[in-house]
């Protein structure tokens, strides 16, 4: 490969090391860079003539770095190879449209490495590196005027001596609404989950039960002031499709800010404008009233008293879990997700990542996570992006956490079927001895800790 110059941006070392020592071989000079914003510094200022490059990685996010190099006039020529554990279609077409050359996943190899990097450089003839045809989007999209990247400045938060931690759910269901008599006590609102610790006010998604906490939240704070925070695991339907209609956001008075990392293709505030794009509603998003700003993460932060953390998922798109500690309490969310492993079968790099993820909830005292599938539906449902509910019980038994919440409920289980099911599960942990307690969403409850 003459004076080819390789870097390989991944997280995980033993990967980065294993693709290093295929490329060396090929005749690569190779670099590599830990994480994202690493990664994007070093191909500016090395610039290869190829980048490998991991989808979901701490900070910035392949599809985030992919977008950026492709916008970067300089560096026309470089061929990037997308290389991830994720299977989805939508990722590979999100992969193309971000400007990738190859999707490769993992894990590979010796073979399917060098085949699929042969193939990228020896592309219209190997000498030349070809032009690359990168859709407009790709370029200019990236909309930075009013969304901060650094969440510490403007996330000071009263404190109070109130030290409670109170989690409150307004919106349980996945997928699609379900409203109806045969869903009145889990509830039939999408995902909406309130989250206080003390003072500070946090809300983890928006789906149609968050119109019921806009209403609440205008009776309790009257014409004080609400100031409140916003995070957004991904931006399926299910858990946006209540934004528009959070009365708060109508009223001067409020601040809000909302917390997620860049879309695919598109930054956090681009998508929510294009969710009240003129075709789908009345009001722009601009029109709100409040002060509003959307915040893409880059890395743990705090809010006031709350350390808040977030973990890449395996669902269609991007999509993050979270985690928030403070006052010697902890509350995290996962939806959505399918088991690694369940998934892609029980290899070292499947169960690395369900390793992972379940040390970033380790010891938690209450888990909120998707539970939804049974065994028999996931049969037909495998690669839609969910667990089931036996995965969700090993979660929980395998991340230690203390108290286990059902959610993100199938519209099509009746309450009935979710008595049974969440039965089912109890016993499933009381005969492995467990201390693990297990409830399931319902809409209204609250849990204090
Ligand atoms: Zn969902
Ligand atoms: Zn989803």
């Amino acid at each position: 490969m003459g004076n080819w110059k390789a870097l390989v941006v991944e997280d995980d070392p033993a990967i980065a090391d294993f693709a290093e020592m295929i490329l060396e071989k090929e005749g690569f000079s190779v670099r590599k860079a830990v994480d994202g914003a690493d990664g994007l510094s070093q191909a500016f200022e090395w610039k290869p003539d190829l980048i490998l490059l991991d989808l979901m990685m701490p900070g910035l996010h392949g599809l985030e770095v992919c977008e950026k190099v492709r916008a970067e006039a300089g560096m026309a020529g470089v061929r990037i190879l997308i290389t991830s554990s994720k299977c989805y279609a939508s990722d590979f077409d999100e992969a193309k449209a971000a400007g990738a050359d190859g999707y490769l996943t993992k894990p590979y190899g010796i073979a399917a490495l060098t085949k699929k990097v042969l193939e990228l450089v020896s592309a219209e003839g190997g000498a030349e590196p070809p032009a690359v045809v990168g859709p407009d989007a790709a370029v200019g999209g990236i909309e930075t005027a009013e969304s901060s990247r650094e969440p510490s400045e403007a996330v000071v938060t009263e404190t109070s001596d109130d030290k409670e931690v109170m989690v409150r759910f307004w919106g349980t269901r996945g997928s699609s609404p379900a409203p109806g008599p045969d869903t009145v006590r889990y509830g039939g609102n999408t995902s909406c989950t309130e989250v206080r610790f003390g003072d500070t006010l946090m809300v983890v998604d928006c789906g149609s039960g968050i119109r019921l906490l806009g209403d609440a939240l205008a009776k309790e704070f009257g014409d004080r002031q609400i100031e409140g925070h916003l995070f957004v695991g991904h931006t399926h339907w299910d858990h946006i499709q209540g934004f528009p209609f959070f009365f708060p956001f109508y009223l001067k008075k409020n601040r809000f800010s909302v917390y997620s990392v860049h879309g695919a293709g598109k930054s956090l505030k681009t998508v929510f404008q294009g969710q009240m794009a003129s075709d789908y509603f009345p009001v722009p998003l601009h029109n709100l009233a409040c002060d509003l700003r959307f915040v893409e993460m880059e890395g743990p932060f705090d809010i006031g008293p709350v350390r808040v953390q977030y973990h890449f998922l395996n669902h269609p798109g991007v999509a993050i879990g979270f985690r928030f500690d403070g006052f010697g309490k902890s509350v995290a969310y996962i939806s959505d997700h399918e088991t690694h492993s369940r998934l892609n079968g029980d290899n070292e790099l499947s169960l690395k990542q369900d390793r992972q993820l379940n040390d970033f909830l380790r010891g938690v005292d209450v888990l909120i996570s998707e539970a939804q599938y049974t065994e028999e539906e996931y049969k037909i449902k495998k690669g839609w992006g969910h667990s089931t509910f036996k995965d969700v019980i090993e979660r929980g038994l395998a991340s230690e956490a203390k108290h286990l919440v059902l959610f993100h409920h199938d519209p099509t289980h009746t309450d009935k079927m979710m008595d049974g099911y969440l039965q089912e599960c109890r016993e499933a942990i009381h005969r492995v001895g467990s201390p693990l307690v297990c409830s399931a969403a319902q809409e209204g409850q609250v849990i204090r800790l």
